[in-house]
Protein backbone atom coordinates (compact mmCIF):
# COMPACT_ATOMS: atom_id res chain seq x y z
CA UNK A 1 0.00 0.00 0.00
CA UNK A 2 1.07 3.40 -1.05
CA UNK A 3 0.12 6.91 -0.21
CA UNK A 4 -1.22 7.54 -3.78
CA UNK A 5 -3.37 4.45 -3.27
CA UNK A 6 -5.53 6.03 -0.26
CA UNK A 7 -8.53 7.26 -1.77
CA UNK A 8 -9.75 10.69 -0.47
CA UNK A 9 -8.56 12.21 3.33
CA UNK A 10 -6.26 14.72 1.16
CA UNK A 11 -5.67 16.87 4.19
CA UNK A 12 -4.40 14.29 6.69
CA UNK A 13 -2.54 12.64 3.88
CA UNK A 14 -0.77 16.02 3.33
CA UNK A 15 -0.16 16.21 6.96
CA UNK A 16 1.13 12.74 7.64
CA UNK A 17 3.88 12.78 4.70
CA UNK A 18 4.92 15.92 5.98
CA UNK A 19 5.79 14.55 9.40
CA UNK A 20 7.45 11.68 7.81
CA UNK A 21 9.52 13.93 5.66
CA UNK A 22 10.67 16.64 8.23
CA UNK A 23 10.29 14.34 11.46
CA UNK A 24 8.46 16.16 13.36
CA UNK A 25 5.71 13.81 14.75
CA UNK A 26 3.97 14.40 17.70
CA UNK A 27 3.84 11.51 20.39
CA UNK A 28 -0.01 10.90 19.62
CA UNK A 29 -1.98 11.05 16.86
CA UNK A 30 -6.24 10.15 17.15
CA UNK A 31 -8.20 9.19 13.64
CA UNK A 32 -11.66 9.87 14.18
CA UNK A 33 -14.45 9.12 12.44
CA UNK A 34 -16.84 6.73 11.06
CA UNK A 35 -16.61 2.94 11.02
CA UNK A 36 -15.10 1.87 7.29
CA UNK A 37 -13.34 4.77 5.74
CA UNK A 38 -9.96 3.69 6.19
CA UNK A 39 -8.54 5.42 9.38
CA UNK A 40 -6.74 1.78 10.21
CA UNK A 41 -5.39 1.72 6.81
CA UNK A 42 -3.84 5.03 6.90
CA UNK A 43 -3.04 3.92 10.62
CA UNK A 44 -0.53 1.23 9.20
CA UNK A 45 0.54 2.97 6.30
CA UNK A 46 1.54 5.85 8.03
CA UNK A 47 3.32 3.42 10.85
CA UNK A 48 5.02 1.78 8.08
CA UNK A 49 6.30 5.37 7.30
CA UNK A 50 7.35 5.76 10.68
CA UNK A 51 9.47 2.27 10.57
CA UNK A 52 10.82 2.13 7.41
CA UNK A 53 14.53 2.56 6.85
CA UNK A 54 14.43 3.13 2.90
CA UNK A 55 15.64 6.08 1.38
CA UNK A 56 13.30 8.21 -0.27
CA UNK A 57 9.83 8.30 0.33
CA UNK A 58 8.48 6.72 3.11
CA UNK A 59 6.85 3.69 3.25
CA UNK A 60 9.08 2.58 0.49
CA UNK A 61 7.36 -0.72 0.82
CA UNK A 62 10.93 -2.41 -0.27
CA UNK A 63 12.87 -2.53 2.84
CA UNK A 64 12.30 -5.07 5.49
CA UNK A 65 10.92 -2.94 7.81
CA UNK A 66 7.91 -2.05 5.31
CA UNK A 67 7.53 -6.01 4.81
CA UNK A 68 7.24 -7.12 8.54
CA UNK A 69 4.71 -3.65 8.61
CA UNK A 70 2.59 -5.35 6.33
CA UNK A 71 2.92 -8.56 7.49
CA UNK A 72 2.19 -7.22 10.88
CA UNK A 73 5.29 -9.09 12.30
CA UNK A 74 7.32 -5.58 12.97
CA UNK A 75 8.67 -5.92 16.29
CA UNK A 76 8.62 -2.46 16.70
CA UNK A 77 4.41 -2.13 15.68
CA UNK A 78 2.19 -3.05 18.64
CA UNK A 79 -0.95 -3.10 17.94
CA UNK A 80 -3.84 -3.48 20.43
CA UNK A 81 -7.25 -4.06 19.67
CA UNK A 82 -10.47 -4.95 21.99
CA UNK A 83 -10.24 -8.32 23.78
CA UNK A 84 -13.70 -9.04 23.38
CA UNK A 85 -16.20 -5.86 23.80
CA UNK A 86 -13.48 -3.91 25.25
CA UNK A 87 -9.81 -2.57 25.72
CA UNK A 88 -9.20 -4.07 29.61
CA UNK A 89 -5.96 -2.39 31.63
CA UNK A 90 -4.06 -5.68 31.20
CA UNK A 91 -3.52 -4.93 27.66
CA UNK A 92 -2.72 -1.24 28.45
CA UNK A 93 0.10 -2.64 31.06
CA UNK A 94 1.13 -5.15 28.39
CA UNK A 95 1.51 -2.25 26.13
CA UNK A 96 3.57 -0.07 28.40
CA UNK A 97 5.64 -2.42 29.32
CA UNK A 98 6.80 -2.95 25.54
CA UNK A 99 6.99 0.73 25.12
CA UNK A 100 9.62 1.11 28.15
CA UNK A 101 12.30 -0.89 26.38
CA UNK A 102 14.36 0.48 23.59
CA UNK A 103 12.92 -0.22 19.89
CA UNK A 104 13.98 -3.36 18.39
CA UNK A 105 15.42 -1.42 15.46
CA UNK A 106 16.60 0.95 17.36
CA UNK A 107 14.83 3.79 15.60
CA UNK A 108 11.02 3.87 16.76
CA UNK A 109 8.09 2.02 18.12
CA UNK A 110 4.54 2.60 17.04
CA UNK A 111 1.60 1.56 19.02
CA UNK A 112 -1.84 1.63 17.19
CA UNK A 113 -4.79 1.14 19.69
CA UNK A 114 -7.65 0.13 17.13
CA UNK A 115 -11.25 1.28 18.75
CA UNK A 116 -9.70 3.07 21.14
CA UNK A 117 -13.62 4.09 22.46
CA UNK A 118 -13.59 0.77 23.72
CA UNK A 119 -10.98 0.88 26.74
CA UNK A 120 -12.61 1.25 29.99
CA UNK A 121 -12.29 3.91 32.18
CA UNK A 122 -8.93 2.43 33.87
CA UNK A 123 -7.56 1.36 30.86
CA UNK A 124 -7.91 5.13 29.87
CA UNK A 125 -6.68 6.18 32.82
CA UNK A 126 -3.48 3.94 32.46
CA UNK A 127 -2.96 4.69 28.63
CA UNK A 128 -3.18 8.62 30.04
CA UNK A 129 -0.30 8.55 32.27
CA UNK A 130 1.92 7.22 29.27
CA UNK A 131 0.34 9.54 26.75
CA UNK A 132 1.36 12.82 29.29
CA UNK A 133 5.07 11.48 29.82
CA UNK A 134 5.35 9.74 26.42
CA UNK A 135 8.87 7.47 26.02
CA UNK A 136 10.47 9.75 23.58
CA UNK A 137 10.97 7.08 20.83
CA UNK A 138 7.34 6.06 20.81
CA UNK A 139 4.36 7.30 18.23
CA UNK A 140 1.07 6.37 19.61
CA UNK A 141 -1.67 6.29 16.96
CA UNK A 142 -5.23 6.06 18.15
CA UNK A 143 -8.28 5.21 16.21
CA UNK A 144 -12.14 5.69 17.30
CA UNK A 145 -15.37 6.08 15.30
CA UNK A 146 -16.65 8.00 18.66
CA UNK A 147 -14.88 11.09 19.56
CA UNK A 148 -17.81 11.62 22.09
CA UNK A 149 -17.19 7.81 23.96
CA UNK A 150 -13.39 9.14 24.67
CA UNK A 151 -11.91 10.66 27.35
CA UNK A 152 -10.99 14.05 27.13
CA UNK A 153 -8.46 14.26 28.74
CA UNK A 154 -6.65 11.88 26.28
CA UNK A 155 -8.17 13.63 23.36
CA UNK A 156 -5.89 16.72 24.61
CA UNK A 157 -2.86 14.49 24.53
CA UNK A 158 -3.62 13.92 21.06
CA UNK A 159 -3.45 15.54 17.60
CA UNK A 160 -6.47 14.69 16.16
CA UNK A 161 -7.14 13.90 12.27
CA UNK A 162 -10.98 13.60 11.31
CA UNK A 163 -11.54 11.25 8.43
CA UNK A 164 -14.83 11.47 6.58
CA UNK A 165 -17.09 9.73 3.93
CA UNK A 166 -15.93 10.32 0.78
CA UNK A 167 -18.23 11.82 -1.64
CA UNK A 168 -20.17 9.40 -3.80
CA UNK A 169 -18.87 9.93 -6.86
CA UNK A 170 -15.16 9.70 -5.55
CA UNK A 171 -15.45 6.31 -3.81
CA UNK A 172 -17.24 5.08 -7.01
CA UNK A 173 -14.79 6.16 -9.64
CA UNK A 174 -11.62 4.50 -7.46
CA UNK A 175 -13.95 1.61 -6.80
CA UNK A 176 -14.25 0.82 -10.98
CA UNK A 177 -10.63 1.49 -11.03
CA UNK A 178 -9.97 -1.44 -9.20
CA UNK A 179 -12.05 -3.37 -11.51
CA UNK A 180 -15.44 -3.57 -10.22
CA UNK A 181 -18.38 -3.27 -12.41
CA UNK A 182 -19.51 0.48 -12.46
CA UNK A 183 -22.90 -0.03 -11.72
CA UNK A 184 -22.31 -1.93 -8.89
CA UNK A 185 -19.43 0.33 -7.68
CA UNK A 186 -21.72 2.92 -8.13
CA UNK A 187 -23.88 0.83 -5.58
CA UNK A 188 -21.70 0.27 -3.26
CA UNK A 189 -20.86 4.17 -2.93
CA UNK A 190 -24.06 5.25 -1.93
CA UNK A 191 -25.34 1.76 0.18
CA UNK A 192 -22.23 2.37 2.21
CA UNK A 193 -22.04 6.00 2.71
CA UNK A 194 -19.45 6.82 1.32
CA UNK A 195 -17.24 4.66 3.40
CA UNK A 196 -14.97 2.51 1.40
CA UNK A 197 -14.44 -0.43 3.69
CA UNK A 198 -18.28 -0.93 3.88
CA UNK A 199 -18.56 -0.52 0.14
CA UNK A 200 -15.78 -3.27 -0.14
CA UNK A 201 -18.01 -5.50 2.27
CA UNK A 202 -20.71 -4.96 -0.05
CA UNK A 203 -19.04 -5.63 -3.27
CA UNK A 204 -17.66 -9.07 -1.38
CA UNK A 205 -20.36 -11.40 -2.51
CA UNK A 206 -22.45 -11.72 0.57
CA UNK A 207 -23.59 -8.22 0.38
CA UNK A 208 -24.76 -8.48 -3.09
CA UNK A 209 -26.60 -11.70 -2.66
CA UNK A 210 -28.36 -10.17 0.71
CA UNK A 211 -29.36 -6.91 -1.18
CA UNK A 212 -30.47 -9.52 -4.01
CA UNK A 213 -32.54 -11.47 -1.60
CA UNK A 214 -34.01 -7.95 0.40
CA UNK A 215 -35.05 -7.25 -3.56
CA UNK A 216 -36.47 -10.41 -3.90
CA UNK A 217 -39.09 -10.37 -0.91
CA UNK A 218 -39.58 -6.85 -1.30
CA UNK A 219 -41.02 -7.65 -4.46
CA UNK A 220 -42.69 -10.93 -4.12
CA UNK A 221 -44.54 -10.11 -0.62
CA UNK A 222 -47.42 -7.65 -2.87
CA UNK A 223 -50.12 -10.75 -3.24
CA UNK A 224 -48.36 -13.23 -1.61
CA UNK A 225 -49.87 -16.10 -0.59
CA UNK A 226 -49.42 -16.84 3.45
CA UNK A 227 -46.64 -19.25 2.75
CA UNK A 228 -44.40 -17.24 1.34
CA UNK A 229 -45.01 -15.34 4.74
CA UNK A 230 -43.90 -18.57 6.44
CA UNK A 231 -41.27 -19.68 4.40
CA UNK A 232 -39.23 -16.01 4.52
CA UNK A 233 -39.68 -15.63 7.87
CA UNK A 234 -38.17 -19.76 8.61
CA UNK A 235 -35.39 -18.00 6.34
CA UNK A 236 -34.78 -15.08 8.86
CA UNK A 237 -34.66 -17.57 11.79
CA UNK A 238 -32.02 -19.00 10.42
CA UNK A 239 -29.82 -16.03 10.61
CA UNK A 240 -27.73 -14.45 13.56
CA UNK A 241 -29.32 -11.26 14.72
CA UNK A 242 -26.34 -9.10 13.10
CA UNK A 243 -27.44 -10.93 9.85
CA UNK A 244 -30.89 -10.38 9.97
CA UNK A 245 -30.72 -6.92 10.70
CA UNK A 246 -28.38 -6.65 7.72
CA UNK A 247 -31.13 -7.73 5.76
CA UNK A 248 -33.65 -5.50 7.68
CA UNK A 249 -30.98 -2.56 6.57
CA UNK A 250 -31.19 -3.75 2.84
CA UNK A 251 -34.82 -4.18 2.20
CA UNK A 252 -35.50 -0.21 4.45
CA UNK A 253 -33.11 1.03 1.29
CA UNK A 254 -34.74 -0.84 -1.88
CA UNK A 255 -38.15 0.32 -0.23
CA UNK A 256 -36.33 3.89 -0.60
CA UNK A 257 -35.33 3.28 -3.77
CA UNK A 258 -38.56 2.19 -4.80
CA UNK A 259 -40.28 5.56 -3.19
CA UNK A 260 -37.75 7.83 -4.30
CA UNK A 261 -38.49 6.44 -8.00
CA UNK A 262 -42.26 6.79 -7.28
CA UNK A 263 -41.89 10.43 -6.89
CA UNK A 264 -39.63 11.13 -9.18
CA UNK A 265 -40.19 8.22 -12.26
CA UNK A 266 -36.23 8.80 -12.73
CA UNK A 267 -33.55 6.00 -11.79
CA UNK A 268 -30.62 7.98 -11.17
CA UNK A 269 -30.99 9.04 -7.73
CA UNK A 270 -31.68 5.20 -7.14
CA UNK A 271 -29.05 3.95 -4.51
CA UNK A 272 -29.28 0.64 -5.79
CA UNK A 273 -28.79 2.13 -9.62
CA UNK A 274 -27.31 -1.28 -10.59
CA UNK A 275 -30.76 -3.09 -10.45
CA UNK A 276 -32.68 -0.25 -11.57
CA UNK A 277 -34.35 -2.04 -14.16
CA UNK A 278 -35.82 -4.48 -11.88
CA UNK A 279 -36.72 -1.97 -9.18
CA UNK A 280 -38.61 0.40 -11.76
CA UNK A 281 -40.94 -2.90 -12.20
CA UNK A 282 -41.54 -4.03 -8.56
CA UNK A 283 -42.52 -0.12 -8.14
CA UNK A 284 -45.60 -0.57 -10.15
CA UNK A 285 -46.90 -2.55 -7.24
CA UNK A 286 -46.05 -0.52 -4.40
CA UNK A 287 -47.77 2.87 -4.10
CA UNK A 288 -46.10 5.74 -2.16
CA UNK A 289 -48.70 5.59 0.44
CA UNK A 290 -47.98 2.06 1.05
CA UNK A 291 -43.99 2.30 0.69
CA UNK A 292 -44.08 5.02 3.53
CA UNK A 293 -45.70 2.61 6.02
CA UNK A 294 -43.51 -0.28 4.74
CA UNK A 295 -40.78 1.61 5.71
CA UNK A 296 -42.36 2.81 8.86
CA UNK A 297 -42.81 -1.11 9.61
CA UNK A 298 -39.21 -1.87 8.92
CA UNK A 299 -37.66 0.49 11.40
CA UNK A 300 -40.28 -0.74 13.92
CA UNK A 301 -38.59 -4.17 13.51
CA UNK A 302 -35.40 -2.98 13.45
CA UNK A 303 -35.65 -1.52 16.92
CA UNK A 304 -37.48 -4.82 18.66
CA UNK A 305 -34.45 -6.91 16.97
CA UNK A 306 -31.82 -4.49 18.23
CA UNK A 307 -33.80 -4.63 22.02
CA UNK A 308 -33.29 -8.85 21.67
CA UNK A 309 -37.45 -9.37 20.43
CA UNK A 310 -37.27 -12.92 18.47
CA UNK A 311 -36.20 -12.98 15.34
CA UNK A 312 -38.31 -15.26 13.71
CA UNK A 313 -41.48 -13.68 15.32
CA UNK A 314 -40.07 -10.44 14.58
CA UNK A 315 -39.49 -11.18 10.97
CA UNK A 316 -42.78 -12.83 10.34
CA UNK A 317 -45.13 -9.99 12.37
CA UNK A 318 -42.72 -7.33 9.44
CA UNK A 319 -43.52 -9.41 6.69
CA UNK A 320 -47.39 -9.27 7.04
CA UNK A 321 -47.24 -5.93 7.96
CA UNK A 322 -45.34 -5.28 4.59
CA UNK A 323 -47.62 -7.32 2.62
CA UNK A 324 -50.84 -5.74 3.93
CA UNK A 325 -49.00 -2.31 3.37
CA UNK A 326 -48.54 -3.49 -0.12
CA UNK A 327 -51.88 -4.27 -0.81
CA UNK A 328 -53.54 -0.86 0.82
CA UNK A 329 -53.93 2.37 -1.91
ZN1 LIG B 1 10.69 0.83 3.74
Amino acid sequence: MQWNEIVGHAENMNSLQDMLSNGRVPHALLFVGPEGVGKATVARLFAAGLLCSGAGQKPCGECSSCKQVHAMSHPDLIVMLPDGASIKIDQVRQLQREVALAPYYGQRRVGIIDAAETMTVQAANSLLKTLEEPPSDTVFILISNSRQQLLPTIISRCRIMPFYSLPYEALSKALAAQGFDHAQAGAAARISGGRMGAALGFLAKDGLIVRNQATDIVAALPGCLPNYIWETALLFEKLERRQALELYKHMTLILRDLLVYAAVKDTVLLFNADIAERLATVAHHWSEHSLLNALKAVEFARRALVANANTRLTSEALLIKLRDAAGED
